[in-house]
């Protein structure tokens, strides 16, 4: 544990927290990603993005995923990302859009959330293409105080940091991309986390599926591993340990 800290946040035992999220909502999360975690116990959130007529109908499967106790998150409704990600200018891209537009999206998704999974007290955020910004050059601003206002967390990337109890910044939290990992780097970080006392946040796509994927092999050496060690790592939802974060710092400027 950080010698700056005398408790920490997590549930008894546990020395660091570990998030394993999915965006998408892509068939072999349902098919391959959800039995696995289911046999080894564990937990985690699925990004749903909630654009289109059909977005109840589409997403009506997830329904069950969330009964068993995983949570599903906001992927916003139209999924719109920077145009230097793109080699043209025919779709509208962050740089177009405006706070106000960005703040009808998150408002719709979270309301289209809310009726999806009303039982979910907290629900979290992921930004599309990890980016927290809209507008471009000197009329650049940062979309994270409308993720604020509407989820307890936001999951944003990508960075090197996992996230500590005292600085993490719960509406922009750092998260490492897990596509075309080895098993051996993915247990590593999760250990590194126990050892720090931190938080990190893995992104998946596809397991074995698309070109952001993760061979199955690997993805399964970490679910064990999460398995055998959940005495003292604590595999859990964003929203969870967004939660256990806040009630923790309330705490600790009560003493
Ligand atoms: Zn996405």
């Amino acid at each position: 544990m950080d010698p700056e800290l005398s408790s920490l946040p997590y549930p008894e035992g546990k020395q660091g927290a570990f998030s394993l999220t999915f965006d998408d909502g892509i068939t072999s999360q349902l098919e391959r990603a959800i039995p696995m975690m289911n046999d080894c116990g564990l937990r985690t959130t699925f990004y749903l993005g909630l654009g289109g007529e059909d977005w109840e109908e589409r997403w009506a499967p997830w329904r069950e995923v969330a009964a068993s106790g995983h949570e599903l998150g906001s992927h916003g409704t139209t999924h719109m990302c920077s145009r230097v990600l793109r080699d043209h200018l025919k779709a509208r891209s962050l740089e177009d859009c405006t706070l106000a537009e960005m703040e009808e999206d998150i408002a719709l998704a979270a309301q289209r959330l809310r009726q999806l999974v009303p039982q979910q007290r907290d629900t979290s955020f992921a930004y599309p293409c990890y980016q927290t910004h809209v507008g471009e050059d000197h009329n650049r601003q940062s979309y994270v105080p409308i993720v604020a206002k509407y989820h307890i967390a936001g999951r944003a990337g990508r960075s090197e940091l996992a996230n500590h109890p005292l600085t993490a910044s719960l509406a922009c939290l750092s998260s490492w991309g897990g596509e075309r990992a080895w098993g051996p780097t993915l247990v590593g970080l999760a250990e590194r986390c126990a050892t720090e006392g931190k938080w990190g946040i893995m992104n998946f796509h596809g397991i074995n599926e698309g070109h952001l994927t993760v061979a199955e092999v690997d993805f399964a050496e970490l679910c064990r591993h999460l398995q055998l060690h959940s005495d003292r790592i604590w595999t859990a939802p964003v929203a969870e340990v967004a939660r256990a974060f806040v009630d923790w710092r309330e705490a600790q400027q009560l003493q």
